[in-house]
């Protein structure tokens, strides 16, 4: 029987593995899929303070991990396939394990949203990628799109000027979401050009097995064009990591989970952190924080209890 178990490892959960460890509740956190969250499929950090130069997502996570193992923080990879909140303690099954637990910190962060064609789908991993950090390298000296226009499309367009000789960003408005800083960045990069109200309506060419051009939809005039290119980033948001959750606890109409009072949940003993309850802030400094909130919260609980 575990004290807390915290369920992804993020910026918020393994903040809150920090803090419960050196409450001495010895957390187990369970890695997930998507080890490390987002951090891990991003570059340099200019926004996580105590880091005048920056420091790098992956290098960021590896330090939490490393500090919350110190104070007894324990880790288990693989994720969650069942978790039952009906009743305490709650029950959850992980890679064939069936963990009890007195107290529950969610901390499943968000995903990579698509935009849900069916090519898109079919040249996942063959030319259209989530994650211009892990895949940029492969585009030295090509052509690619970007979609989106928010803070991910823009660093994603930045890291791939790296790379690619020309970066496309297609919007389907004809302004940018992206902070000013990005978007200055972006409109001073030369390799940088926009296609402004577009809507990707295929990807070429799912018959070749490889991405060879996007076909795309003037928003205003319906008019269809082709656009030639060797990759497709998709950078157009995130979805919560909720579905466990669907029927136990009580998410918003995008399926947010809802926190009150700090980090609780509708559930007694079961608390939430970071993007998984967060569609506003979604940075890796408000999740720590949240995590924070968590684990302290967890920690009262517990100890109202005894
Ligand atoms: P956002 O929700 O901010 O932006 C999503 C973008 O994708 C928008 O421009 C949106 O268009 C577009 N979009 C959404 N759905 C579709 C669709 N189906 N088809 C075409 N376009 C679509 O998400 P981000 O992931 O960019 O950013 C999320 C948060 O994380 C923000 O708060 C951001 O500031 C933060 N962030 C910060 C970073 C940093 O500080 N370095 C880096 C990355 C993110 P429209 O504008 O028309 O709605």
């Amino acid at each position: 029987m575990r004290d807390v178990v915290i369920i992804g490892s993020g910026c918020a959960g393994l903040t809150a593995a920090i803090y419960s460890a050196r409450a001495n509740l010895k957390p187990l956190v369970i890695r997930g899929i998507e080890a490390g969250g987002q951090l891990t499929l991003t570059t340099l950090v200019e926004n996580f303070p105590g880091f005048p130069k920056g420091v790098q997502g992956p290098e960021l996570i590896e330090l939490m991990q490393k500090q919350a193992s110190v104070f007894g923080a324990e880790y288990k990879d693989g994720h969650v396939t069942r978790v039952d909140l009906s009743r305490r303690p709650f029950v959850l099954e992980a890679e064939g394990e069936t963990i009890e637990t007195r107290t529950l910190i969610i901390a499943s962060g968000a995903s990579a949203r698509l935009l849900g064609l069916d090519s898109e789908r079919k040249l996942l991993g063959h030319g259209v990628s989530t994650c211009a950090t892990c895949d940029g390298y492969f585009y030295r000296g090509k052509e690619v799109v970007v979609v989106g226009g928010g803070d991910t499309a823009a660093e994603d367009a930045l890291f791939l000027t790296r790379y690619a000789d020309q970066v496309n960003i297609v919007h389907r408005r004809d302004q940018l979401r992206a902070s000013k800083i990005m978007q200055d960045r972006l409109f001073r990069n030369p390799k940088v050009k926009f296609l402004w109200n577009s809507l990707v309506s295929d990807v070429l060419d799912v018959e070749r097995g490889e991405v060879t051009g996007i076909k795309l939809k003037d928003a205003n005039t319906g008019d269809e064009t082709i656009k030639n290119c060797h990759g497709v980033f998709i950078g157009i948001g995130h979805s919560p990591n909720t579905s466990l959750f669907r029927g136990q606890l009580e998410m918003n109409e995008t399926g947010y989970l809802i926190t009150h009072d700090g980090s609780r949940t509708n559930v007694p003993g079961a608390f939430a952190a970071g993007d998984v309850q967060d569609h506003i802030y979604r940075q890796a400094i408000t999740a720590a924080g949240s995590g924070c909130m968590a684990a302290i919260d967890a920690e009262r609980f517990l100890e109202a209890e005894h």
